[in-house]
């Protein structure tokens, strides 16, 4: 209607030319994702986001968080994966200070960075975050408390250099947006485009019927029908899948648009398995490797 391509419903076309581990693979050539967040109480949330990368195929996952949190964590994260202890704040979340260590292990290790999930919030998260978008030119996804430290000022984005995704749910996103929550319920698509124009990231507004939408005008959405999915920390595993796809080089669109593919996929495997009410967060990243595995 005003010029943009028009909207494509998800289907499992867009796991087409996604990479595959070949014959000749190494877990360096599988995608290396950094998980930033943690904050004392919400440990379990970057646990899961590396979970839902490791399930969608991530050769590595790191979790970098606060020193003081870092025992906890590794005692609650999968096994397969590394953790970084990086400077403490005074209230126990990261420091901002914990910026440049984290750009330093990144750029050794050609990492994905998903930052956000239980990052907590507070001025020390708002310059730590700001700090990362504009220090790593790797893919970058930004979820949750991360999107809450950029609030109102959607173009920090523009600072990073490389391929980036925003996975805001409706509130996060008028936060983002510094508009009301009323109205972007309302109007869910022109506030998405208006999120990735301005941040000239690929914006997935989540939901039941989850949007996403590249600064380009392209959109795909989610035909929904995951009910399973609206239980606490779904948007975790999210971040952690979309990550694992950046991570082996799909572009941001692309790799946004499959990783809700997959996830959708998951939720409705996680519910025929354990009834729609029976579904967490840990099913759903469990299922992502069956669903990938289903598509194919
Ligand atoms: P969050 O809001 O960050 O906890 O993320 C929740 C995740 O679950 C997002 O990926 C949503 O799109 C998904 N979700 C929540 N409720 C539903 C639903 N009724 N149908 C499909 N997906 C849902
Ligand atoms: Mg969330």
């Amino acid at each position: 209607e005003d010029g943009t391509p028009p909207a494509g419903l998800l289907g499992p076309a867009v796991l087409d030319g996604l990479a595959r581990r070949d014959r000749a693979g190494t877990k360096f050539r599988s995608g290396h994702v950094v998980v930033c967040g943690g904050a004392p109480g919400m440990t379990g949330a970057p646990c899961l986001s590396a979970r839902g990368a490791m399930r969608a195929g991530a050769g590595y996952a790191t979790l970098a968080v606060a020193g003081a949190l870092e025992p906890v964590v590794a005692a609650r994260a999968p096994m397969e994966t590394l953790t970084l202890a990086l400077p403490t704040a005074p209230d126990g979340g990261l420091a901002a200070d914990a910026a440049e260590p984290l750009l330093e292990r990144l750029g050794q290790r050609a990492g994905t960075l998903v930052v956000g999930p239980g990052l907590g919030r507070g001025p020390e998260r708002d310059a730590l975050v700001r700090r990362l978008a504009a220090g790593h030119d790797g893919p970058l996804l930004v979820d949750a408390d991360g999107l809450a430290a950029l609030a109102g000022d959607p173009e920090a984005v523009r600072a990073h250099g490389g391929p980036a995704v925003l996975t805001p749910h409706a509130g996060e996103l008028a936060r983002l947006l510094d508009a009301d929550g009323a109205a972007v319920g309302a109007h869910r698509l022109a506030h998405a485009r208006e999120a990735a124009r301005r941040s000239d990231a690929v914006v997935v507004l989540k939901g039941d019927d989850t949007l996403v939408v590249a600064p380009d005008g392209r959109v795909a959405i989610s035909p929904g029908d995951a009910p399973g999915l609206a239980t606490a920390g779904t948007g975790d595993v999210l971040s952690g899948a979309i990550g694992a796809l950046l991570a082996r080089g799909a572009d941001p669109f692309h790799a946004a648009a499959a990783g809700v593919w997959l996830h959708l996929l998951a939720g409705r495997r996680a519910a025929a398995a354990r009834g729609v009410d029976g579904v967490v967060a840990g099913d759903v990243a469990e299922e992502l490797a069956a669903a990938r595995h289903a598509g194919r």
